[in-house]
């Protein structure tokens, strides 16, 4: 089997290919540097994003305030992710950088706010 990629690690943005074998052995193709290399095995393996939303807070002139995670959160956790978040309201006042979900399922990845408000 064979995916392509563009790497996002660098500017570059070099085009990746990778071959998986029937044994499950990868060899990827493409790549300037070793990044490009990690970045392709962990998209076919357990891709990752890092997400931003808004959260409830209802105050003047601001209904919803930005959030984002502190690092990539794996793309299966971030259905159930946006569903607490759009599901919270927050209290105000709330410093930039707060954080309103802490570890989420354990994956090591807190929210935090983008802005100060109220
Ligand atoms: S493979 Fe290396 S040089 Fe190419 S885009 Fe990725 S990080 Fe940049």
């Amino acid at each position: 089997m064979e995916k392509e990629y563009i790497c996002i690690a660098c500017p570059i943005g070099c085009h990746l290919k990778l071959n998986v074998t029937e044994d499950g052995e990868m060899m990827v193709s493409g790549n300037k540097c070793k990044r490009g290399e990690v970045y392709a095995v962990e998209e076919y393996s357990e891709p990752k994003r890092v997400v931003t939303a808004t959260c409830f807070i209802g105050i003047e002139n601001l209904e919803r305030l930005p959030v984002k995670s502190t690092k990539p959160i794996l793309k299966d956790l971030i259905p159930p992710l946006l569903e607490e978040l759009y599901a919270m309201k927050l209290e105000p006042p709330v410093k930039r950088g707060q954080i309103v979900i802490e570890n989420f399922r354990g994956t090591g990845v807190d929210l935090v706010t983008s802005r100060s408000a109220g």
